[in-house]
């Protein structure tokens, strides 16, 4: 993915921003408890702009570029991470749509993005093949120039709520595993069944929303982004790097804005009472804590430069750093609130009623290294440091 473009007023999209802010702070602890899908939070970033911050300005978006991804999913992160994953992870569809669609694909699809009326959901993972990225199992079937696909889709983000979905198909019957399309469908393309008996009650992250689902519908074939069996290329260029950026940004904005607010409760008057701010072990905690926002960050900017300038996304150095952002930003973003939970004490930091987030955090952060398993990453860059014999740095 390049940024070619004049970015966009930042102080238009602070103000942007600032809108949605109190609708996802006011919304934040009850799609926890309830599990249920963030609904006047999304309308908010419909109505901001914001769902079309990728699509560049000739279709009617706001032309962003990946920093402004970053700082913008990071904010919204600070105040609500499931409404901050599903925004950006319809940020890393709409990336892969503006990069890759078909001009048919596109003339069609991206001023309905860019006018907030298409939320897109994600269907990678399947039941056969668990969340391995580039394979797919159920087949795409071609029929009077027309494209049918009939898949399972475990997990999918906010998919109740949809109203688009990029799908990974096998790209025919014949075709191998690795062979693997990237078709867009609309809803009403498409038939959406639940199934049977299912809630979703997991341990975090639960205003995603994320349940399984049945697709099956038919599209063009020019609804096949990156073209028939081009998903590989697409995941490498821009679906990748765009979704680890974002995701390890939500990460960091949550852990964040967890210190922000125990920074806030130990520096007021009441939490100067409490806490002793002379304390050594105070104050070498809070110091790691910082340094792993830093680290991330500077790890962050790090993939957007690789991502941006990189004429080889396969470069060894390159999906070294990309696969580690999204391990590192995992680890730290939940070990900073793992930390701070420590920091604030039982009062502050684990009774599920108190004012500071620490709680719901520490819950939605334990699903970033099973949010694509850090151990498939870890074992893709283990053997990626064995052939990179040079140890390409970024220095
Ligand atoms: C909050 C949330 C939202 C999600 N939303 C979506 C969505 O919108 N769309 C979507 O398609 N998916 C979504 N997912 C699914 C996600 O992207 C992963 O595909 C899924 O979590 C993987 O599940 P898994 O751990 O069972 O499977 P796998 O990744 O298949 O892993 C199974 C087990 O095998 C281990 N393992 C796998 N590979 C290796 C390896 N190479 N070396 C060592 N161990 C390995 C893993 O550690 C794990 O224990 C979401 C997940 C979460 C947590």
């Amino acid at each position: 993915m390049t940024t070619t473009q004049t970015r966009p007023d930042q102080r238009e999209i602070g103000d942007r921003v600032e809108s949605v802010l109190p609708v996802l702070r006011d919304h934040a602890r009850q799609v926890d408890a309830d599990a249920s899908f963030p609904t006047a939070p999304l309308k908010a970033l419909r109505d901001s702009g914001l769902m079309g911050l990728l699509v560049p300005v000739a279709h009617g978006g706001l032309g962003g570029g990946l920093d402004d991804l970053v700082r913008v999913a990071a904010e919204l992160s600070g105040e609500c991470l499931s409404t901050g994953m599903i925004w950006a992870m319809h940020c890393q569809q709409v990336a892969a749509l503006v990069g890759h669609g078909s001009p048919e694909l596109q003339a069609d699809l991206l001023p309905r993005l860019a006018a907030g009326e298409v939320y897109v959901a994600s269907v990678t993972s399947e039941k056969v093949k668990g969340g391995h990225l580039l394979s797919a199992h159920a087949p795409l079937r071609r029929e009077d120039g027309k494209v049918h696909l009939d898949r399972d889709a475990p997990i999918v983000t906010g998919g109740s709520d949809a109203d688009g979905f990029l799908i990974t198909m096998k790209d025919s019957e014949s075709a191998q595993p690795a062979e693997v399309s990237l078709v867009y469908a609309d809803r009403e393309q498409l038939t959406v069944r639940h199934a049977e008996g299912f809630s979703w009650d997991p341990m975090g992250m639960r205003g995603t929303h994320s349940g399984p689902l049945h697709l099956s519908g038919t599209v063009a074939e020019s609804a096949i982004v990156g073209g028939a069996g081009g998903f590989r290329d697409v995941a490498l260029r821009t679906f990748v790097p765009v979704g680890h950026i974002a995701w390890a940004s939500c990460w960091l904005g949550a852990a964040r804005g967890a210190l922000r607010a125990v920074l806030e409760l130990v520096r007021s008057p009441a939490g100067r009472k409490q806490f002793n701010l002379e304390s050594d072990l105070l104050r070498a905690r809070l110091a790691r804590v910082r340094l792993d926002l830093d680290t991330t960050a500077a790890l962050i900017a790090q993939v957007v430069r690789d991502t941006s300038l990189a004429p080889d996304p396969e470069a060894p150095d390159v999906q070294l750093r990309l696969n580690g952002l999204k391990v590192h930003a995992a680890e730290r973003s939940f070990a900073v609130v793992d930390t701070l939970v420590e920091v604030a004490g039982l009062r502050h930091g684990y009774l599920r009623d108190a004012p500071l987030p620490l709680e719901r955090l520490f819950r939605d952060l334990r699903s970033s290294s099973l949010n694509y398993a850090n151990d498939r990453l870890l074992g893709a860059n283990g053997a990626l440091v064995l052939v990179d014999r040079g140890v390409g740095l970024a220095l």
